[in-house]
């Protein structure tokens, strides 16, 4: 059903639309324009069309779409009544510069620049005061548009700057993956030289063996971390009632491993209402042992670990990860659980292995397990990571999320 806009409607529509034009020539422009009305989804003109007249939409709204090289639409802005467009063809007659579609049922006020120039004949104040009106509305357009393009601009900044880092950050992984994989190589290359010659045998040949293994699990622990950072789907999570201190001292027992028993203290404090967790138990191991690790690696006075299970609150299970070692800086704290970030600084009088990823690691089990990990950290002081786990309260825990 078509409303019928009377007289008095378009002279309240237009004085709100100009608002500097007088009654009289409000009314001149009325005289001068033919109402239309455009149902919703009709083009009410189109881009690159030749045009030759104004509209003032009374009433309705409309969509301002223009085409872009690849023949998409781009949809810009939604223009709603009180406003006006195709202003340019009252001067004469131009090329429409985009499609208004009606995306509701409009009533427009239509003015031909022949009509138009007629009265603007007769009322040069008229003229006077729409023109200005109309640069004005153009001006402000103009500024909008320069304000989107900076903003535009500024958001491309900003990729360039991501993908300038991203790219010193592969660089950097390669290097790093590069050493880390030639060390081991090289030791595994040497002893099995000295084996093929038939130099090592009794005790020497065991002490071969076992580094020989030792580095082997060194990169198989490489690529495996590799590989779950890839797929960032550690093996297939399957959720169960899971004993906390047990997954502890897995983690635990695989970080003394792989560090060749050359590790500090610990001390474990797990307080007595600690049993189960739901939890993905091997995805859980894997992110406490790369916290453990951690400890033990950025420590190289091999200050006593602390590690701490306990229940902040009802709701939650928290485990603490404490070292005594180099600490984090402040401001490195928030980019360390970022893929393939390593905090190396200039002039550090240690090197430590690593690739970058066991904190990713970590953070993506975690937030599996709809938890969360946190760091408290001082320079030359030590460091704590904690993770925290939702209690199942209920005989039926909600699954974890599995993104
Ligand atoms: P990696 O240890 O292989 O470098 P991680 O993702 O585990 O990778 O850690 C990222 C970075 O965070 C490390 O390179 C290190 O600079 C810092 N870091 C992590 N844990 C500790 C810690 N316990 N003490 C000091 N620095 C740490």
């Amino acid at each position: 059903m078509i409303d019928i806009l009377t007289k008095h409607d378009h002279q309240k529509v237009l004085q709100k639309t100009f608002p500097d034009l007088s009654i009289e020539d409000i009314k001149a422009l009325i005289q001068a324009s033919k109402p239309q009305f455009y149902p919703q989804g009709v083009d009410i003109c189109r881009e690159g069309e030749i045009g030759d007249s104004m509209f003032i939409l009374v009433e309705g709204e409309v969509d301002v779409i223009v085409h872009a090289n690849n023949h998409e639409d781009i949809h810009i802005d939604v223009v709603g009544a009180n406003n006006y467009f195709g202003e340019m063809a009252l001067l004469g007659e131009t090329t429409r510069t985009a499609t208004i579609r009606a995306c509701r049922d409009c009533h427009i006020l239509q003015i031909g620049h022949k009509e138009f120039l007629l009265i603007a004949h007769s009322n040069p104040q008229l003229l006077r005061t729409l023109l200005r009106q109309i640069i004005g509305h153009l001006r402000t357009n103009d500024q909008a548009v320069i304000r989107e393009l900076n903003i535009k601009n500024a958001s491309l900044k900003r990729a360039y700057a991501d993908l300038a880092e991203q790219e010193e950050l592969r660089t950097q992984f390669i290097a790093t993956l590069s050493h880390e994989l030639r060390t081991p190589l090289t030791s595994i290359k040497g002893y099995l030289g000295l084996v093929n010659q038939g130099a090592m045998k009794g005790k020497s040949l065991k002490v071969a063996l076992d580094s020989i293994t030792r580095n082997v699990n060194t990169m198989v622990g490489l690529t495996n971390d590799l590989l779950i950072l890839y797929e960032m789907h550690p093996a297939s999570a399957e959720f169960t009632y899971t004993n906390l201190p047990d997954s502890l001292i897995e983690a635990l027992n695989a970080a003394c491993e792989n560090l060749n028993n050359l590790a500090s203290a610990v001390t474990l404090d797990i307080a007595p209402e600690i049993t189960n967790v739901f939890a993905d138990r091997q995805s859980l191991t894997l992110a406490l042992r790369a916290l453990i690790e951690n400890a033990f690696k950025y420590n190289p006075d091999k200050k006593p670990i602390h590690i701490r299970a306990y229940c902040p609150t009802k709701e939650e299970v928290a485990i603490s990860i404490k070292d005594e070692g180099i600490g984090i800086a402040k401001e490195d704290q928030s980019r360390i659980f970022e893929a393939f970030v390593r905090i190396e600084r200039e002039g550090a009088q240690q090197l430590f292995p690593g690739l970058g990823v066991g904190l990713t690691i970590a953070k993506f089990v975690v937030g599996r397990h709809n938890g969360r990990i946190e760091v408290e950290s001082k320079l030359n002081h030590g460091s704590m990571f904690t993770i925290y786990l939702p209690q199942p309260t209920n005989q039926h825990p909600e699954r974890p999320s599995q993104n």
